[in-house]
């Protein structure tokens, strides 16, 4: 089974990623992942890909898409279940991506949507915290510190990131939805789209995606 998650930020794609992963043997496909990967290792791919980063071009999406295939049908014996993740994220992409599983008789079975409304995404993004001493991330919702804004491994006061101050989180929220609404529609026409209440606790939100998966 081949999936991908939409969903804006903070609508919890990556945690229904690693429930997926730990307790239905998905395989995650991170785009930015295997690419990091290609370009440490020094593959072919990885060289041509670091030439456009260098630049601080976009890595072609032809490039992403021999990678991905690279990954799922070229390594082992080709990697069954399958979450992408972070790609596609345009309609040129979902196209190219629908070719790339056909070519192998292949094909995504579901795009699941997390639907969060808008001011529920911004309370969540806005409650984020980071220790600037240690990295370790909070969230003042979901996994607030033990002590008052205070990290619990390192003490230091915890801060603010600028891409989780509410203008930023605002403009990040409309960028997504010029990008992604067309690739909700993409979907919608293939009939492969699943929507989700992703308003409601992490593991409410599992058993309705894996509902709505059929596993
Ligand atoms: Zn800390």
């Amino acid at each position: 089974m081949k999936i991908i998650l939409l969903g804006p930020p903070g609508a919890g794609k990556g945690t229904q990623a690693q429930l997926l992963v730990k307790n239905h043997g998905f395989h995650q496909v991170s785009t930015g992942d295997i690419l990091r990967e290609a370009v440490k290792n020094g593959t072919e791919l990885g060289i041509k890909a670091k030439e456009y980063m260098d630049k601080g071009e976009l890595v072609p999406d032809s490039i992403i898409l021999e990678l991905i295939e690279d990954v799922i049908y070229r390594q082992k014996s080709g990697e069954k279940n399958v979450i992408f993740d972070g790609f596609p994220r345009t309609v040129v992409q979902a196209e190219g991506l629908d070719k790339l599983l056909k070519k192998y008789s292949d094909k995504l079975d579901s795009a699941i949507l997390l639907k969060v409304d808008n001011e529920e995404l911004i309370k969540r993004l806005t409650s984020r915290r980071v220790c600037p001493e240690c990295n370790t991330v909070y969230n003042l919702i979901t996994s607030p510190p033990k002590k008052d804004e205070l990290c619990d491994i390192c003490g230091s006061k915890l801060i603010q990131r600028e891409d989780d101050r509410p203008e930023t989180v605002r403009n990040r929220l409309r960028v997504y939805r010029k990008q992604t609404e067309p690739l909700i529609e993409y979907y919608l026409k293939k009939e492969i789209l699943k929507e989700v209440d992703a308003s409601r606790s992490p593991q409410e939100v599992f058993t309705s995606v894996v509902r709505a998966l059929k596993l």
